[in-house]
């Protein structure tokens, strides 16, 4: 058997990026990709993403709410310091608004937290500047109109577009949809990733590995990995490293919404993918890319069967995948720690926007360097390290690793160094990008 007739396009991290981010871009735009969509109950809506704009069913507030327990005053009564005003009543939070006394020249309401402003008052002064002795109070402190006040609508008016269709509901969104009534909430339904693992040497979890077997890992974290990119992982039998045998496996692979092939991509004998999807007339965006781990990660487009759905029994949803042209795969190589760095720089995206996800952009963060790092140049560097210390003092440290195999040494860390190809030395005390895992 020989090396895969390919033509081979390795291009830098950030082109890689772009192409996939190109493509993204194409399945949101394009609605090709599956798009049906499942009404969840708010309770079960975090991670899932909109497929209906949420708007503001009133304003918000829905009434000038104080900010403060205090007394509810016309500013203009606190231009000569002390001021005695008279007390007319206490507004409690949720008080019936026939209950709430206008104030008037000279009068104060005491007011807590979260009560309407009533009529007459512009601003609140905090308890902390007011003795009060029967129905007087004597106030300390001047205040500005508006001061520990938020107006009606400040926030929203009524009919505003409060969460947009593509935005994956986090805690403050889910916060959102319940103050304006959301207790359903419209959700895309989450992608299929097919997940095929190749290598003659890969052995089941749940097997006994002979002493040169290696159990399946990669399956594990990829279908971790997808999980939480939003996918819901199909994972497929191993596929041994021969020709027709795997083909089978990518035919089957192709018919999810993603195909994730982990191993069998770098320049060995064995190394197969390549050369079987290019059989299968596969277009190839790239085929490496300038990154340690992962530089052999594949990615392109293959046709495809009719969709997942359709042909698994039973699962004939309302609204299922339109039959399609062609599937995108990635071949992510085999090594773990490679496996689960090309999936967050390549597959997440492509995952994201399959649910129909709004594109956005990685994002790192930068700690101080703890130790000096030195290191070859031409490869921009994802490298697993720990980032410790708290408040000012953060810093960031590779872990000691035996290179792309080693899971222990990731299973340590908590995050990813990132070193741009043109460094060969990075000093410590140096800022530098942090990738978060
Ligand atoms: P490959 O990319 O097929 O050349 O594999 C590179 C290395 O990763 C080899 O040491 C493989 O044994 C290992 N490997 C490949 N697939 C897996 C897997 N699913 N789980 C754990 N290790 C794997
Ligand atoms: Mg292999």
């Amino acid at each position: 058997m020989s090396v895969a007739p390919l033509n081979s396009t390795v291009l830098s991290f950030e082109d890689a990026r772009r192409v996939v981010e190109e493509q993204a871009a194409l399945i949101l735009a394009s609605n090709v990709q599956t798009k049906a969509t499942d009404s969840v109950n708010l309770l079960s809506a975090a991670g899932r993403v909109l497929s209906e704009r949420v708007v503001a069913d009133r304003d918000l507030p829905p009434f000038p709410r104080s900010t403060r327990d205090g007394y509810a005053v016309r500013s203009a009564d606190l231009s000569a310091l002390p001021a005695t005003l008279e007390v007319i009543g206490e507004i409690k939070a949720g008080e019936r608004l026939d209950r709430i006394p206008d104030v008037g020249r000279g009068q104060t309401a005491a007011i807590m937290t979260g009560a309407p402003v009533p009529a007459g008052a512009d601003a609140v002064v905090m308890v902390e500047y007011s003795t009060q002795r029967g129905q007087q109070v004597e106030i300390t402190r001047s205040v500005v109109p508006g001061e520990n006040i938020v107006a009606r609508g400040a926030e929203a008016r009524t009919g505003a577009a409060l969460l947009d269709r593509g935005l994956r509901l986090n805690d403050a969104a889910i916060a959102l949809a319940a103050s304006v009534g959301k207790s359903q909430v419209q959700v895309y339904r989450r992608p299929r990733v097919a997940v095929l693992t190749t290598g003659d040497e890969i052995v089941d979890v749940e097997a006994v590995p002979g002493p040169t077997q290696i159990r399946n890992s990669n399956s594990y974290s990829l279908a971790a990995q997808i999980q939480r990119a939003g996918g819901e992982p199909v994972l497929l039998p191993v596929a041994p490293d021969e020709m027709q045998g795997l083909r089978r496996l990518i035919e089957e692979g192709l018919r999810a919404d993603l195909l994730l092939l982990t191993g069998g991509v770098s320049m060995g004998r064995y190394d197969l993918v390549e050369q079987v999807l290019s059989e299968m007339h596969a277009e190839f965006f790239f085929t490496g890319a300038k990154i340690q781990p992962g530089r052999p990660v594949v990615f392109g487009t293959c046709g495809a069967g009719a969709p997942f759905d359709k042909l698994r029994a039973g699962s004939a949803r309302e609204g299922a995948s339109a039959p399609r042209a062609s599937t995108y795969f990635f071949g992510l190589p085999g090594n773990p720690v490679s496996t689960m760095v090309t999936f967050e720089l390549f597959a997440r995206p492509m995952i994201e926007a399959l649910e129909g996800q709004a594109a956005r952009k990685l994002v790192f963060l930068h700690a101080r360097l703890k130790t000096e790092i030195r290191i070859k140049t031409g490869l921009k560097r994802f490298l697993p390290a720990m980032l410790s210390g708290e408040f000012e003092n953060s810093e960031v440290e590779l872990v000691a690793w035996q290179g792309s195999g080693d899971i222990a040494a990731t299973a340590r860390a908590n995050c990813y160094i990132v070193i741009p190809a043109d460094r060969e030395r990075m000093a410590a005390g140096e800022w530098i990008a942090v990738m978060m895992r």
